[in-house]
């Protein structure tokens, strides 16, 4: 049996506009129940709150269907045994998946310096950051993204505050969002299935088809997101990677893996 480890934005929907076929997929999945779980680098949003925006769009998803970086971070410090308390810079989604791991914020001493998108990001954050890491705390980014689509144009994603902070304290983090090895391991972890019965589906050539193939997983873009019909070969050139599948869309990934089974 494959399972399906698959990207939200760009993939799904774009911002706050459905994807065309996405919900038809997601139905495709549950009918044939096929073991899928949504990964994202987005740390922002809890699985939850995945979730209600997903339905807000018309797809029907259980919270426990959708593992973020954010999740995946509080994992991470879980399995390192070094410590529970952690400054963190970030948002919702951050911050309870860390206390569900039953991690305490601590301002004063943190073992981890824990950081995802804050769109609250001030130059004292930034002070507060380096202090810690300069005092050895270890430094956890939730996903490397620079820069992130958004309604309105691109805007800067957890990847550039994390530059900020690598450039003021000499220390670079341990990255846990795609395509790093440890969130991939992870969710391949809760499919329950070996790496290469797994499809990693996703429309961003340097993370979503990058992990999966360092994941031993099979691969599969999407031109629906940041590659479109008009970049992919450019995106594929410029990262030295061949997907096992392109499909203009996910109608046309089922069709495709139907034809190679
Ligand atoms: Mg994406």
């Amino acid at each position: 049996m494959n399972g399906f480890l698959i990207d939200l934005d760009g993939t799904l929907y774009r911002g706050h506009e459905p994807i065309p076929g996405a919900a038809a997929f997601l139905q495709w999945l549950q009918q044939e129940q096929l073991p899928y779980l949504l990964v994202t680098n987005n740390s922002s949003r809890t699985p939850d709150q995945v979730a209600e925006h997903l339905q807000a769009l018309g797809m029907e998803v259980p919270a426990a269907a959708v593992y973020t970086s954010s999740q995946a971070a509080a994992q991470y410090l879980t399995e390192q045994r070094a410590g529970q308390r952690v400054h963190m810079i970030g948002e919702d989604g951050l911050r309870i998946a860390l206390d569900a791991a039953g991690f305490a914020l601590d301002e004063t001493t943190p073992d981890y310096v824990v950081q995802g998108i804050d769109r609250s990001f001030t130059y004292g954050k930034l002070t507060e950051a380096v202090r810690h890491l300069k005092h050895g705390a270890t430094y956890v980014l939730t996903n490397p993204d620079r820069m992130l689509p958004s309604d309105g144009g691109l805007m800067p994603g957890a990847g550039s505050l994390a530059a900020a902070i690598t450039a003021a304290s000499g220390v670079e983090p341990v990255v846990i969002g795609k395509p790093s090895p440890i969130i991939m391991a992870y969710a391949i972890e809760r499919l329950g299935l070996p790496a290469a019965d797994v499809w990693v589906i996703g429309d961003n050539v340097h993370t979503d088809i990058r992990g999966g193939a360092m994941a031993g997983c099979r691969t599969a873009l999407v031109l629906t997101g940041v590659a479109t019909p008009d970049n992919v070969h450019e995106q594929l050139a410029s990262a030295g990677l061949t997907p096992d599948l392109v499909c203009t869309d996910l109608p046309q990934f089922i069709a495709q893996l139907n034809d190679c089974r």
